[in-house]
């Protein structure tokens, strides 16, 4: 069974159509991206997971169970924002607790967990400090311990990486990968930049205008492009 099923899902902004029967499956432990320009429709997608949208047709099932009428908080899905989004009056593990405190999680489990995560992205001994204090890599594996920490049926990432300088996006690039690999966590990453598709993606999903043009390994997008859009917007691999 798929972790994650998007059935002939449309949405119109304004009369405007800005998805059309979008069909994803995503398998347990998948990494999937959606790729394609700025305003083709990626985060309106994500944002219908994560349900701070609502389709206008379709549905949206989460291991077998459809989540379309759930509220955020009940979904089970942890969100990464482009921004981070972190408190800034919070420390950091402080902005890890604060999600566990929503779901009642009791304080010892809590401060296991918080020490669990920030051992995982390789931040234990910054647990005092506020974001401020903090670089933007360092923030946004916060963002990430935050996520996980909620150990979340699948993880929703909006171009994670697109406020990092080019250096650490590479490096962080890989770290993200082996740590969604260690972890096992299904995983839906936006982003319209094709180097970061190709090098983290098992498979990735082509928008253009709303419309999923293609979904493929890297491999086969670069070997069989189903169109020139594909073509041109996968480009030459990294
Ligand atoms: P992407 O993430 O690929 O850049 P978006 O999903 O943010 O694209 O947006 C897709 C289209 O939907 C864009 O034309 C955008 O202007 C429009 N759109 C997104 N959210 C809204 C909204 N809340 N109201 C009206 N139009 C929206
Ligand atoms: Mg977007």
């Amino acid at each position: 069974m798929s972790q994650l099923s998007l059935e002939r899902i449309s949405k119109t902004f304004r009369g405007v159509e800005v998805l059309r029967d979008i069909h994803l499956q995503a398998e347990p432990g998948e990494f999937i991206c959606l790729l394609g320009p700025s305003g083709s429709g990626k985060s309106t997608i994500l944002r219908m997971v994560g349900g701070f949208e609502t389709a206008d047709l379709g549905t949206i099932s989460l291991a077998g169970e459809e989540i379309g009428d759930l509220p955020p908080n009940r979904r089970n899905i942890g969100f990464v924002f482009q921004d981070y989004a972190l408190f800034p009056h919070l420390t950091v593990e402080e902005n890890i607790a604060f999600g566990l405190k929503c779901k009642r999680t009791a304080a010892e489990e809590s401060k296991a967990r918080i020490r669990s995560v920030l051992d995982i992205v390789g931040l234990t001994g910054l647990e005092k400090r506020y974001p401020k204090q903090l670089s933007g890599g360092q923030q946004q594996r916060v963002a990430i311990a935050r996520a996980i920490a909620l150990r979340p049926a699948l993880l929703l990432l909006d171009e994670p990486l697109s406020n990092l300088d080019a250096k650490l996006r590479r490096q962080i690039r890989l770290e993200m990968r082996a740590l969604q690999q260690e972890l096992g966590i299904t995983t839906i990453m936006v982003t319209h930049d094709q180097e970061e598709a190709m090098t983290m993606a098992d498979r990735i999903a082509v928008l253009q205008n709303g419309v999923i043009q293609q979904i493929g390994t890297p491999l086969e997008l670069y070997k069989s492009p189903a169109n020139l859009f594909v073509a041109g917007f996968i480009g030459d691999p990294p």
